[in-house]
């Protein structure tokens, strides 16, 4: 007998490779790599990844994108036999499409405490007075799901510290038109917490960092009280 592992095609594990594989296609896309697949009896009739900034569509998530086309496949809005596999879990939205879909199961790889409504933040697809709930399965190669997740904001960052170089960086980056765009500024720390309007950056500035802003005379306007992105993927997907 071979030593292979066998692989178990109807299984969570496979289908979950599956939606890895497509959010593999959204991070060379250069979209939160979240991706999907809807399977049904044992077969996979429909495949996405998220595609908000290609679509210009912040609907346009991968679980929203696998249920419109599983519809299509099934020539039925309701999708009762269906199981849905998506890397990461899913937002409010998609877990309203998934209720009103009728899913039966959904199977996801990494919880997002911040904004999951698979039981993460809230629990739309078993909450108490809806007529559907879904049953779960959470944690399906999660750190594989998560470490996608992670190298993408990673690179995310690295990207943004190119375009907002520290005190002493080469003036290549500063020149250039990306660096141009107004206010990154609170990256640089100068956003202070608690909230302190004297202390912030301003919009239209250059924050030097050091607290010096390189603004024109008399841009007074105080920082948006908005905070950067932590980097979580709580943004889409
Ligand atoms: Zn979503």
């Amino acid at each position: 007998m071979s030593d292979e592992p066998v692989i178990d095609l109807q299984s969570d594990h496979y289908f979950m490779g599956e939606a890895l594989r497509q959010a593999k296609k959204a991070f060379e896309a250069e979209e939160v790599p979240v991706g999907a697949v809807v399977a049904r009896e044992g077969r996979i009739i429909a495949r996405a990844f998220n595609q908000v900034e290609l679509l210009k569509d912040a609907t346009a998530h991968a679980e929203m994108l696998a249920l419109t086309a599983a519809e299509v496949v099934v020539g039925d809005w309701r999708l009762t036999d269906c199981a849905l596999y998506v890397t990461k879990e899913p937002c409010p939205m998609c877990a309203g499409a998934i209720v009103q879909v009728r899913l039966a199961r959904v199977v996801f790889g990494v919880s997002d405490p911040k904004g999951g409504a698979a039981g993460g933040a809230l629990n739309l697809l078993q909450f108490p007075s809806l007529n559907h709930h879904c049953e779960i399965i959470r944690g399906v190669r999660e750190a594989e799901c998560r470490a996608l997740l992670q190298n993408f904001f990673a690179e995310q960052r690295q990207r943004s510290r190119v375009r907002s170089p520290a005190p002493g960086a080469s003036d290549t980056a500063i020149s250039s038109p990306q660096s141009a765009k107004p206010a990154r500024s609170f990256r640089c720390g100068r956003f202070p917490w608690p909230w302190d309007p004297a202390r912030a950056c301003r919009p239209r500035r250059r924050c030097n960092g050091d607290g010096r802003d390189s603004a024109p005379p008399g841009d007074t306007m105080s920082h948006p009280t908005v905070a950067a992105s932590d980097g979580t993927w709580d943004a889409n997907g």
